[in-house]
């Protein structure tokens, strides 16, 4: 067998073609390829990325190798990935690096990195014989699944924390036609039901526990790397959740560097809103206990306060001598109205990535002559309705002028904005 699922903690192999998601011993598990990267695979690899033909219009299942081995008529592909880097001075300007670029998960079909995972937790759905799919979501796992579950015709149910999803998102989920549990309770609350309800029931589990998710969002990194010809930025800074994307781009390094794709580590900084901070607690603590807090935030993507793949993601910031970093509600909203200045624009936890990196060039720890890579997880319209609100909002309606129909009031109006340019 190529490809084995791996306990993270006592080295326990199952089956892949076994429905599972934990090792008798409770931890997570990994799915491990026997093989590395030989050349001729990454001259196949670099092939594809000049023709995308078929699978090979997907950034995912370009690596398929070693993402999953499963035969291309149960792939489940929208398609996915190929996203873009952009760079922007004001931007660079405001963290204090001049060599920094954003990579936009939010390009993907349905506005976030989702969309990654859900391939291959897909596809793997279909290859176990499932007929439901479920998951717990702050929103864009539901509209990812929806999505994903809809092109492979299976049933998706997601539990969704009762009023706390954005209707950019819930909207979207309701579209591709899942059916939504509405949870009185928060988003830990709704996963520990998820959990439980496919235990019981067969439904398969998508949440990022689910270790084919973390095979499809390896990529992102991969990609990135791909993009800069494998040379590895000194920094890639990612927004933290449930911490499945911190755990994704340290196995995704961890493989890179050992294949020899890559000759350095890049170090990963995982950013989270102060409101929402269990894995930040951790990291002072230096890692000796598990945090959970009762998370709030305006960042509703990681507004999570008991993050599963804790474990996991301490391996990626220990084995990439990477760091935690916390940013405020304010802190973050403000970066967040940078890049949607900039005309890159991105939904609120993706802005963690700017603010936290801006500190941490401020703290010493990121110099400003090192490379850095942000991640911006999450499409700008995901969250419409913060963009007008009464807290973050002002400065955005306040560039909306009702006017009489006439055009003497639109003279005046654009009187006065020719003088503010
Ligand atoms: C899911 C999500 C996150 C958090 O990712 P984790 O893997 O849970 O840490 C951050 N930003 C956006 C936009 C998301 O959708
Ligand atoms: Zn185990």
């Amino acid at each position: 067998m190529t490809e084995t699922l791996k306990c993270v903690r006592c080295e326990a192999t199952y089956d892949p073609q076994k429905i599972r998601y934990t090792c008798d011993c409770g931890s997570l598990l990994s799915l491990e390829h026997s093989e590395g990267v030989s050349a001729a695979l990454a001259a196949t690899w670099k092939e594809r990325r000049r023709e995308r033909r078929g699978l090979d219009q997907s950034g995912v299942w370009t690596f398929r190798e070693r993402v999953l081995s499963a035969p291309e008529s149960d792939i489940v592909s929208h398609p996915e990935g190929y996203t873009r880097l952009y760079e922007r001075a004001s931007l660079g300007a405001f963290a204090g690096l001049s060599d920094l670029w954003f990579k936009h998960e939010g390009e993907n079909p349905t506005g976030s990195f989702k969309d990654r995972g859900m391939t291959v937790a897909v596809t793997q759905a279909k290859r176990l014989g499932c007929k439901i799919v479920a998951c717990a979501s702050t929103g864009n796992t539901s509209a990812s699944l929806a999505a994903y579950a809809a092109q492979a015709g299976l049933t998706a149910v997601v539990f969704l924390p009762d009023g706390k999803v954005t209707s950019g998102k819930l909207a979207q989920t309701l579209a591709y036609g899942a059916h939504c549990l509405a949870v009185r309770g928060d988003f830990d609350k709704a996963l520990k039901l998820v959990r439980e309800a496919s235990d019981k029931s067969g439904a398969y589990l998508v949440n990022s526990i689910n270790p084919f998710r973390i095979e499809g969002q390896k990529t992102i990194i991969w990609e990135l790397l791909a993009d800069l010809e494998w040379k590895a930025p000194d920094w890639i800074v990612v927004p933290a959740g449930n911490l499945g994307n911190t755990s994704a781009f340290g196995k995704a390094l961890r493989e890179a560097h050992a294949w020899g794709l890559i000759d350095k580590l890049p170090r990963v900084a995982a950013i989270q809103a102060s409101g929402a901070n269990p894995f930040f607690q951790s990291f002072t603590g230096g890692f000796k206990e598990q945090k959970k807090v009762t998370a709030e935030t305006v960042a509703t993507a990681i507004r999570i306060g008991d993050p599963v793949n804790h474990a996991r993601a301490t391996e990626t910031i220990t084995h990439t001598r990477g760091v935690v970093e916390e940013v405020t509600d304010d802190e973050l909203m403000h970066a967040k109205s940078l890049i949607d200045q900039s005309g890159v624009g991105c939904e609120p936890a993706s802005a963690c990535t700017l603010a936290g990196l801006r500190k941490l060039v401020q703290k010493g720890i990121v110099s400003p002559s090192e490379r850095a890579v942000c991640i911006l997880t999450g499409h700008v319209l995901k969250d419409p309705d913060v963009l007008t609100s009464d807290k973050y909002g002002k400065g955005n309606r306040a560039r909306i002028y009702t006017i009489d129909a006439t055009s003497e009031e639109v003279a005046k109006r654009l009187g006065e904005l020719s003088k503010l340019g």
